[in-house]
């Protein structure tokens, strides 16, 4: 998909801070989401279901499923099926009447107040949500680009390249190597790779149990690396190896043409190399004027754009503060934004932000873990409260239960999202 700044990118940051004052629209106000992930998804709804028809609330998402990549994992590790993790808009457009256009927007004209999309046209817009999760950073890991996604997949977006993941997984020869390149800091869920890393193992174990596992990491340390590396040595001693900085792993290139992965020098013949490049926000971000740097600034109360108070960026894209690229954090914020407009728009109340969120990961059969804070919103940052997370040598039962809980977590968040 190409991006036209020129055609798109809407008035300079130093001229919106000199905008007019927020005005009340005439008649039925608009609000535009672009992205029906966790983020806009949940935004969407709570927007159409809290405002009773007084708000018009227009969809733009490309895809007619989406793939939760929370739960991802556990289908690589054969703990859920791909279905499990599938949803659609239907319940959004039939029960809460918004209006899903299944398109890509191209753009954004700020001043005209209209997105762009793929297919032609422009849609209006009093407040716009953009929640378009991430996209990867260029020339990240020297060798690899989307191009070479088919070879080497990321599957950090899920359906067709997890699924080509765990294809290959299964592919691997008797006693063969799977290589992961970690991202560097900040990036989409960070215990994710590490959760991976856990699924990758209990298929190998089972079926495969001289196969290796190499992470070649960028970062000194990783979230609940000590529970991760306490499950890894109960569960899969001697099978997984990481690389970290200090011994080259942020010095990683790949060659898909030959299957390789050079790691600080020494080169590594793979069978599989599930590349987890660096991110940034998703390029509707950038195309509509409104990163500085890799991401979207906002104003943390209302996750409103730093450089325009009519757009509100969610999730991922969003540079907030303190919380983590997560669907919790996503969805948490979503509340915040749909309460905020609704303020603006309807004058409905408006409640000081709190925000949210836990993070689970499974390492093997029952052995669930999580991390998780609250956090508030201040005038520079959202800023974590207060935190927890699972203990090393925790009994059987309490990571059983806490599996459990991401079960119930998981079902709470997609009815949240998709009705
Ligand atoms: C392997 C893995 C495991 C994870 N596990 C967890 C977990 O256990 N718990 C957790 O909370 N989080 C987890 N996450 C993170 C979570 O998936 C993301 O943080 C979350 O989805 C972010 O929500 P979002 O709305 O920002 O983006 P997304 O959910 O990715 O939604 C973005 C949507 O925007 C659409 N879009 C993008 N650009 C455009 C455009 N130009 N026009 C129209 N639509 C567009 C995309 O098609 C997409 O549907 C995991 C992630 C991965 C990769």
């Amino acid at each position: 998909m190409q991006f036209n700044r020129r055609t798109f990118l809407g008035t300079s940051a130093a001229a919106l801070t000199l905008s007019a004052p927020m005005l009340k629209a005439q008649g039925t106000p608009r609000v535009v989401v672009v992205g029906g992930g966790a983020g806009g998804a949940t935004a969407a709804r709570q927007i159409a279901q809290d405002s009773e028809g007084a708000i018009e609330v227009t969809l733009i998402e490309p895809s007619r499923t989406y793939y939760t990549c929370f739960f991802s994992n556990l289908y690589i590790g054969g703990f859920r099926e791909m279905n499990s993790i599938a949803h659609n808009y239907a319940t959004l457009a039939s029960d809460y009447g918004i209006n899903v256009v299944h398109d890509w927007a191209t753009g954004v004209d700020r001043d005209a107040r209209t997105v762009a999309l793929a297919g032609g046209g422009a849609v209006p817009y009093d407040r716009l949500i953009l929640s378009p999760g991430i996209d990867f950073v260029g020339g990240a890991v020297p060798g690899w680009d989307l191009s070479a996604q088919g070879k080497m997949p990321h599957a950090y977006k899920a359906g067709t390249q997890t699924a080509l993941l765990k294809d290959q997984i299964e592919a691997m020869p008797q006693g063969g190597t799977y290589v992961m390149v970690a991202p560097p800091n900040p990036y989409r869920c960070p215990p994710g790779p590490y959760e991976r890393v856990s699924m990758v193992a209990h298929v190998l174990k089972a079926t495969n149990p001289t196969a290796k596992i190499i992470i070649a990491d960028p970062k000194p340390n990783f979230s609940k690396q000590a529970l991760f590396e306490e499950g890894w040595q109960k569960h899969y001693s001697g099978m997984i190896e990481r690389i970290g900085p200090d011994f080259g792993g942020e010095n990683t290139s790949v060659n898909p043409a030959d299957m390789t992965v050079d790691i600080d020098g020494e080169v590594i013949q793979a069978d599989v190399v599930n590349v987890i490049p660096a991110q940034k926000a998703g390029l509707i971000c950038e195309a509509a004027g409104l990163t500085d740097g890799n991401w979207a600034p906002v104003v943390p109360a209302t996750m409103q754009s730093r450089m325009d108070e009519n757009i509100h960026i969610l999730g991922d894209a969003s540079q907030q503060g303190d919380m983590p690229k997560s669907g919790f954090s996503a969805n948490s914020q979503a509340k915040v934004a749909a309460m905020a407009i609704r303020g603006a728009l309807t004058g409905a109340r408006v409640f000081p932000a709190r925000f949210s969120n836990t993070c689970w990961s499974l390492i093997e059969t029952n052995d669930g873990v999580k991390v998780g804070a609250t956090y508030e919103a201040t005038e520079e940052k959202i800023a974590k409260v207060d935190g927890f997370v699972s203990q090393t040598g925790e009994a059987p039962e309490v990571r059983e239960a806490t599996y459990e809980e991401s079960i119930g977590w998981y079902e709470g968040i997609t009815a949240d999202m998709f009705g």
